[in-house]
C-alpha cells in the first residue's frame, strides 16, 4: 500500500529523500509542491527529475479532497461540497462581508453530539477529518473567494460540521498550516474555533501557545435549560467551562466570543437575560445572538423579533458587549447548524 504523502513532516520527507540519494533540497521542493502549490500530483512537481516523482509516484499517494458541489446565496455566501477521498460529503461555506471575508470548514463527518437543535448533530458522526482535510477546505475557499470577489480570505470559523475539539490534534495541526509560511501564512489571531463546551479541550488549547479565538456554544443561561438542548452539558456543566473559558483568556489575552441562539419562549425572557448577564461577568466574553435557522424536525423555533431586541437592549444597558447577528446563505442551508449534506440530493 501507498503511503499518504501529506501526512508527512518536512524532516521526515527529507530522510526519505536523502537516503534514495537525494539532497535536502529537493525534499524542501517536495513540500513547496504539496502545501505552498497545492499540487496533487506528483507529475506536477515540474522542477523535480522524471525519474524522482516516478519514484516519489511509486511509494506514495494523495488523499486530497475535491469540490463536488458550488452553491451561491441571493446574499454572496457560497457553499461547496466536497467529497473526501473516501467518499464522503463534507461542507465548507465562504461569507463575504463588507470588511471581511470568511471561511466556514468542517472538522468531523457529521457530529457525535446530537445538539436538540442541530442539523449536523441528526448525522451520525462517520470519522474525524484529517488536518489536511481542513486545511484543503481553507486553501478551496481562499481561490474562490479570489475568484468570485477579489479578495483572499481574511478570517476562518471553525464552525461546519463537527466538534472540533473533539477531533483535537488534526485541528490543531491544521491551524499551525494555516498560520505555517508554506501554508496560508494567515495569522491565529483571524482564526475562531467554535465548541459546544469540552472542558478538556478548552484548557489544552489555551496551552498550544496559539493566538486564536475560542468561541463557545452557550445558547442557555444556566445548567437546566443547557442539559435540554446540548446533552454534553450533563457532562461539561457550565460551572466546569467557566474556569476553563477563564485559563483560556489568562493564556491567550483573548476573549471569549458566547454564541447564543434565541430560541422562542425557551431562552429568550427577561429572566434568561439577567441570567445569562450574571454569567458573562464571570468571564471576559462578547455575546453573539443567533438568529435560529429553522431545522426540519426540530421543535424549537426562532425568537420574534421584539423579544430578541428586548433581550439586545437588556444586555447593552448592563455593560455587555453584544451583537444581534444576521443569518447568511439560509436560501442554500449554509447558515449556521443547516449544514447537513442536503447537497447529495441534488
Ligand atoms: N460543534 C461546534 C461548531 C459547529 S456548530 C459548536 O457547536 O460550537 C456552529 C454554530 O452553529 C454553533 O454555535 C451551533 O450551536 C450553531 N447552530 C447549530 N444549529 C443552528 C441553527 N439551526 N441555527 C443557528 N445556529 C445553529
Ligand atoms: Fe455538533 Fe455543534 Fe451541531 Fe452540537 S451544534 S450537534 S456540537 S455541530
Amino acid at each position: 500500500m501507498k503511503a499518504n504523502i501529506r501526512n508527512l513532516s518536512l524532516d521526515e520527507i527529507s530522510q526519505i529523500l536523502i537516503a534514495q540519494g537525494e539532497s535536502k533540497f529537493r525534499a524542501k521542493q517536495v513540500y513547496e509542491w504539496i502545501w505552498q502549490k497545492s499540487a496533487t500530483d506528483f507529475s506536477d512537481m515540474t522542477n523535480l527529475s522524471k525519474d524522482l516523482r516516478d519514484k516519489l509516484s511509486e511509494g506514495f499517494e494523495f488523499k486530497e479532497i475535491s469540490e463536488h458541489m458550488i452553491q451561491k446565496s441571493s446574499d454572496g455566501t457560497i457553499k461547496i461540497g466536497f467529497k473526501t477521498f473516501d467518499n464522503r460529503d463534507i461542507e465548507g461555506v465562504m461569507i463575504p462581508m463588507e470588511e471581511r471575508m470568511t471561511a466556514c470548514v468542517s472538522s468531523q463527518v457529521g457530529c457525535s453530539l446530537a445538539c436538540a437543535f442541530c442539523a449536523t448533530g441528526f448525522l451520525k458522526r462517520e470519522r474525524n477529518l484529517d488536518f489536511y482535510e481542513i486545511y484543503d477546505q481553507v486553501v478551496s475557499l481562499n481561490k474562490m473567494a479570489l475568484a468570485e470577489y477579489g479578495k483572499p480570505l481574511s478570517n476562518i470559523v471553525y464552525m461546519g460540521m463537527g466538534e472540533p475539539l473533539l477531533n483535537y490534534e488534526n485541528v490543531v495541526r491544521s491551524i499551525r498550516m494555516i498560520n505555517s509560511p508554506i501554508g496560508l501564512q494567515m495569522s491565529a489571531k483571524r482564526i475562531t474555533v467554535s465548541t459546544s463546551g469540552i472542558v478538556r479541550g478548552i484548557k489544552k488549547l489555551a496551552d498550544e501557545g496559539l493566538n486564536i479565538n475560542l468561541a463557545l456554544s452557550l445558547h442557555a443561561p444556566n445548567n437546566e435549560k443547557r442539559n435540554e438542548i446540548m446533552d454534553i452539558n450533563n457532562s461539561n456543566p457550565i460551572e466546569e467551562l467557566i474556569p476553563a473559558m477563564n485559563y483560556f483568556f489568562e493564556k491567550t489575552g483573548n476573549r471569549i466570543t458566547f454564541e447564543y441562539i434565541l430560541f422562542d419562549k425557551f431562552n429568550d425572557t427577561m429572566q434568561d437575560a439577567r441570567e445569562l448577564a450574571v454569567l458573562c461577568k464571570k468571564v471576559p466574553c462578547f455575546v453573539n445572538l443567533i438568529e435560529y435557522n429553522k431545522v426540519e424536525g426540530v421543535e424549537y423555533s426562532k425568537s420574534k423579533n421584539e423579544n430578541r431586541d428586548a433581550f439586545f437592549h437588556y444586555l447593552r444597558e448592563n455593560g455587555i458587549p453584544s451583537v444581534v447577528r444576521r443569518s447568511r446563505g439560509k436560501d442554500i442551508d449554509a447558515a449556521c447548524g443547516q449544514l447537513a449534506n442536503k447537497i447529495k440530493d441534488l
